[in-house]
C-alpha cells in the first residue's frame, strides 16, 4: 500500500508518495500552474500510474495533507470528515492565503479518489500545547475572544520531525529531551521544545514574527505599520506587501537567497554584511531566550535550507552555544514524511 502526501497551494500542487510499510519515498513532483485543483489532481494520479508507481487508486491507503492553520481546533493528525471541513473553512480567515487552496486539494480527492481516507496535519498543530502566557498578545483581552489573536506558529510539522530525529541520536525518548529547534529556509522559524512539547516558538499570529527571513522582516515595532502608511500614503495591502514580501535579507540587500548574499559579501557589501550579521544576531536571540525559559537544554537543532547547509550560519550559532553544556545537530527535515508517518499511526 502507498501513502499520497499533498500540500496544495494557489496555483501549485507538491506531492510525494510513500511505502506506507517502509515510510521510503517513491517519487515525489509538483504539478504547478493549477487552476483546477481536480484536474490537478487527476494528472497527478495518471503520472503516477503512467510511472508505474500505482495500478489502481484502491492501492493509496490514505492522503495526508499539509494545512497551514489548524487554529484552536486541531492538535495533531485528524482524519477528515464533514466538521473537520467547516473547521478549516472556518479557518480561511486566519490564514487566507493556504486555507482555502488546502480546502480545494482535499475536496478534489474526494471527488477523484471517492472515501478514500483523508488525514490533515496542521502548521500549527504542534504549538498548541504552548502556555496562554506565551502565546497571548499584551492586547485588550476581548480581541482574543472576538478575533482569536493569538500566536499560533508555524513550521510545527518540521520542528516536530526534527525533534523526534534528534531524540533519537540522542538516545532518548522524546519525552525526555529540552531542545532548541532552528528552522532556517527562506522562511525561517525557532522553537523551544520543553519535555518533547513545544513552549514557544517565534512566528506568531501569522508567520510574519519572529526571526528576520528570506523577504519577512520578522520581529519589528508595530508602530512601523502607521507610520509607513503615512510615509508611502499607500494601502494595507501595500504595507503587507512590503513587510512580507519585500523585506528580511531582500530589502537590506537585493536578494532572498543565502547564496546570493555571501556571494555579495565577497564583494564587499556593506548592505549583505549587514543583513547576515543582523539574520546571525536575531538568531542568536532566541536561542538566549529559549535557553533561559528552558533552563537546561539537551540540544540545538538544525534544518532547512540554510540550516542544513550553510557551515557559515552553523558556524556562527555554534559558536555562540559553545559555553553551554550541549549537543548540536542537523537534520534534513522531511514535512511529507512526517505527515506520512502520522497519518498511518492515525490510521493503523
Ligand atoms: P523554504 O523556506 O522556501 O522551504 P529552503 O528551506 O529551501 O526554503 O531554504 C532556502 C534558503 O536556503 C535560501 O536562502 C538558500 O540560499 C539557502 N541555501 C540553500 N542551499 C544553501 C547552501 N549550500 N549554502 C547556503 N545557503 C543555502
Amino acid at each position: 500500500m502507498k501513502i499520497l502526501v499533498l500540500n496544495s497551494g494557489s496555483s501549485s500542487i507538491k506531492y510525494k508518495l510513500f511505502n506506507k510499510e517502509t515510510l521510503n519515498e517513491l517519487h515525489s513532483g509538483i504539478k504547478e500552474e493549477v487552476k483546477d485543483h481536480k484536474e490537478g489532481i487527476e494528472k497527478i494520479l495518471t503520472k503516477l500510474k503512467e510511472k508505474n508507481l500505482i495500478d489502481d487508486p484502491k492501492e493509496i491507503f490514505c492522503v495526508g495533507h499539509r494545512v497551514v492553520h489548524g487554529g484552536d481546533f486541531f492538535t495533531k493528525a485528524t482524519l477528515v470528515d464533514e466538521d473537520v471541513i467547516k473547521k478549516i473553512e472556518i479557518l480561511c480567515e486566519l490564514a487566507p492565503l493556504h486555507n482555502p487552496a488546502n480546502l480545494e486539494g482535499i475536496k478534489a480527492i474526494s471527488v477523484t479518489l471517492g472515501d478514500i481516507p483523508q488525514v490533515i496535519v496542521c502548521d500549527t498543530a504542534f504549538h498548541q500545547t504552548i502556555p496562554n502566557y506565551a502565546s497571548f498578545y499584551p492586547l485588550p483581552y476581548e480581541y482574543y475572544e472576538k478575533y482569536h489573536i493569538r500566536k499560533y506558529g508555524f513550521h510545527g510539522t518540521s520542528h516536530q520531525y526534527i525533534a523526534q530525529a534528534a531524540a533519537k541520536e540522542l538516545g532518548k525518548e522524546l519525552e525526555e529531551c529540552n531542545l532548541i529547534t532552528l528552522h532556517l529556509g527562506n522562511g525561517s522559524s525557532a522553537c523551544a521544545i520543553k519535555d518533547g512539547k513545544s513552549i514557544d516558538t517565534s512566528m506568531g499570529f501569522t508567520p510574519l514574527e519572529g526571526l528576520m527571513m528570506g523577504t519577512r522582516c520578522g520581529d519589528i515595532d508595530g508602530s512601523l505599520v502607521y507610520y509607513l502608511e503615512e510615509k508611502l500614503d499607500c494601502s494595507r495591502e501595500e504595507i503587507y506587501n512590503i513587510l512580507n514580501k519585500e523585506s528580511g535579507f531582500k530589502g537590506l540587500c537585493g536578494t532572498n537567497d543565502l547564496r546570493e548574499v555571501i556571494k555579495l559579501i565577497d564583494q564587499c557589501d556593506t548592505h549583505a554584511k549587514l543583513a547576515l550579521d543582523m539574520f546571525i544576531y536575531r538568531v542568536k536571540k532566541y536561542i538566549g531566550s529559549y535557553l533561559m525559559i528552558l533552563g537546561k537544554v539537551d540540544a540545538i537543532v538544525l534544518t532547512g535550507g540554510i540550516g542544513e547547509n550553510s557551515q557559515l550560519v552553523r558556524h556562527a550559532i555554534y559558536e555562540s552555544t559553545d559555553k553551554f553544556d550541549l549537543v548540536h545537530i542537523t537534520i534534513n527535515t522531511d514535512e511529507e514524511k512526517s505527515i506520512a508517518m502520522q497519518s498511518r499511526e492515525l490510521l493503523d
